[in-house]
């Protein structure tokens, strides 16, 4: 695709925002579980520091398995430094809100959304000013290309369902396209049917294409265009 000014300068005014979820495992519980009790928040002076914690107890029981989800800015930092520096950072706040004598993660899983090249983020993050015509921009096709995706909703970008309504909005004008070419190809095939003269072949040519009859006029067009004979007459 040649680049096309007007959809490049679209998509520089959509933020794509880093979500990260962190997963660690532990050799055994150490936090509230049951009715009500599945997530907890740790307040930090620095906003978003391992803000949202989550067990996966209902989910996966008996997995020992905590999330912490960190966002844009954090997300960033904490990918750029290694895994171990991530789980130290975690277990010093597991520790400020349990106490010092629970037991070190045995694991740890780390996203990185944001340092995949094929990602580059998790979602996008339309700003608060944007109005609909950004949206309709991305969206709109470059000749016979089409733009899907949670990105290209206007009511739901950034979530799931708004990259399966758009899937389907998307699918749909791309048949519809698909349909206006056909009638269009449609028109102007009957057109240049009624434009041409009436072809009749000579006797000699028929006798090369066995089985044509003179009153067979759309094969008779089909023959003079597609096969190129060339002395048909008037
Ligand atoms: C950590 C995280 C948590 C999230 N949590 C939630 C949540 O709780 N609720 C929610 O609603 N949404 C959530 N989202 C957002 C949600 O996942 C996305 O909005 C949604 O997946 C977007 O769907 P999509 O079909 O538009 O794009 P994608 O799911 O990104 O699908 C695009 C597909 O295209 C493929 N692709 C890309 N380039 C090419 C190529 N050149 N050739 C062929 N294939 C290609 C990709 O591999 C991918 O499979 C979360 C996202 C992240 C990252």
């Amino acid at each position: 695709m040649h680049e096309q000014r007007w959809k490049t300068e679209a998509i520089e005014k959509c933020d794509v925002i880093v979500y990260t979820k962190i997963f660690l495992k532990f050799p055994c519980k150490f936090w509230p579980c049951g009715p009500g009790k599945e997530f907890f928040i740790y307040a930090h002076e620095r906003r978003g520091y391992y803000t949202f914690w989550q067990h996966m107890e209902n989910a996966y029981p008996g997995s020992n398995i905590l999330v912490v989800t960190l966002t844009n800015g954090e997300s960033k930092r904490v990918e750029a430094q290694s895994d171990q520096e991530t789980l130290k950072e975690a277990m010093e706040v597991l520790r400020i809100m349990f106490g010092p004598d629970i037991p070190n993660a045995i694991d740890i899983l780390v996203p990185r959304w944001w340092n995949n090249r094929f990602q580059r983020g998790s979602y996008s993050n339309y700003p608060i000013i944007s109005n609909s015509q950004v949206v309709d921009t991305i969206r709109a096709p470059v000749g016979r290309i089409f733009f899907t995706g949670e990105h290209t909703s206007e009511r739901f970008s950034g979530y799931v369902h708004g990259g399966y309504l758009s899937g389907i909005d998307t699918s749909r004008a791309l048949l519809e396209e698909i349909r206006k070419e056909k009638e269009k190809e449609r028109i102007n095939e009957t057109q240049s049917f009624l434009l041409e003269p009436l072809l009749a072949l000579t006797l000699s040519q028929t006798d090369t294409v066995p089985g044509l009859h003179k009153c067979e006029v759309p094969r008779q067009v089909f023959l003079s265009r597609k096969m190129g004979i060339p002395e048909a007459i008037l």
